[in-house]
Parts: C-alpha cells; structure tokens; sequence
C-alpha cells in the first residue's frame, strides 16, 4: 500500500507546542510528516530558515516519521514534488477559518489545474484547548517583554529566544 504522506507547512518562527501538538495528532493519520518551512519574503521572521529547521529538528527527535525542510514556490508544487497528498494546517479558532477556507480552497484549484492535476486536500486539526490561544507571534512578545514562555515552547527554544532578544538589543542600544 502506498505510504501516506502530508505536508505541514508553515512559518514556525518559532515551532511552539501547539504546533507539535499538531504535529502529534497528524501522526496518528499518517504515515510520514514533512514539516515544511515556507521561505516567504513577505513576513520578517525572527529566526532564519536554518534556526528555525534546526530547531524543528531538535524537537522532532524522538519522532519517528518527521522530515522538516524548507520550500519555496506553491505549496501545491512542493506537495507533488514530495509525492504528498494532503497538507495538514491547525485550527485554533473561529478567527482561523476564513483565511483558511479561502487557501484550502485555492490550493484545490490549483492543484486541479497544474500539469500535473494533482489531488491535495487539507485536513485541519484542533489542538488541545489549551494551546488554542497560542501562536509564534505571542511567544515572542511575551519572551521580549520578558514573561515565563515554559508552557507554551521547548525549553532550549525559550533560550535561543532570549539570546535572539538580547542580541537584537545590543544591537539597538549599543
Ligand atoms: P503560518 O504563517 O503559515 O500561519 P504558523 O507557523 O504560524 O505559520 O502556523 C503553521 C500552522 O500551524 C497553521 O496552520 C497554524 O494555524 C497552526 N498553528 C499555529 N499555532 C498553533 C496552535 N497553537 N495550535 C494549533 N495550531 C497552530
């Protein structure tokens, strides 16, 4: 039987734990997860692409079935390229679903209309409730703010945020 394998694509500036949530739930559906990370130009991540695979990689360790690389170009591209049929996304909430709706939905017809006509679906996932108000973004405000990011990230992810932070400080008052 061929080998069921989904993309999980994303920025992971940085990975947090509702994304290895996800990441945990995706597993239990299929049979190998690459964890993609999109090189986009159009947000300023903190992390390059390369701390930002590395980390995944750290924290993907002990996960059998894990992949995580980078892609650029359509996703829809990439998932052929791989020889995935389905990409995976997270749903934390109501606020979540008209952007996804609408990406789903275009990635189906674009995918209908390559050369290729591939057939990708999404499959979204909730996580555990208490990773629904959580995200990259917030993670990093309250560790540059200074608060206590335990819970919501791997330790050695919460050091290399704090050594990103100080650094850039430096930088700036320097
Ligand atoms: P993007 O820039 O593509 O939204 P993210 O790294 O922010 O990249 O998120 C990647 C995927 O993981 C998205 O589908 C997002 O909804 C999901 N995700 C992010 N944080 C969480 C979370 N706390 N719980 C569940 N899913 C999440």
């Amino acid at each position: 039987m061929n080998e069921k394998i989904a993309i999980y694509p994303g920025s992971f500036d940085p990975l947090t734990n509702g994304h290895l949530d996800i990441l945990a739930r995706a597993l239990k559906i299929f049979d190998k997860i690459i964890v993609a990370v999109a090189a986009t130009e159009l947000k300023k991540p903190l992390f390059s692409i390369a701390e930002r695979l590395k980390m995944i990689k750290t924290a993907t360790l002990n996960l059998k079935n894990v992949e995580a690389e980078s892609f650029s170009g359509l996703l829809v591209d990439y998932a052929l390229q791989k020889k995935a049929n389905a990409l995976i996304r997270g749903l934390r909430a109501v606020s979540d679903f008209e952007y996804e709706f609408q990406m789903a939905l275009m990635n189906r017809h674009l995918a209908k209309h390559s050369k290729n006509q591939n057939h990708v679906e999404t499959v979204y996932l909730m996580p555990d409730e208490k990773y629904t108000y959580l995200s990259s973004t917030l993670v990093k405000e309250v560790v540059r703010l200074g608060g206590d990011a335990k819970n919501f990230v791997p330790k050695f992810i919460e050091l290399a945020l704090i050594k990103k932070f100080k650094s850039s400080h430096a930088k700036i008052y320097l």
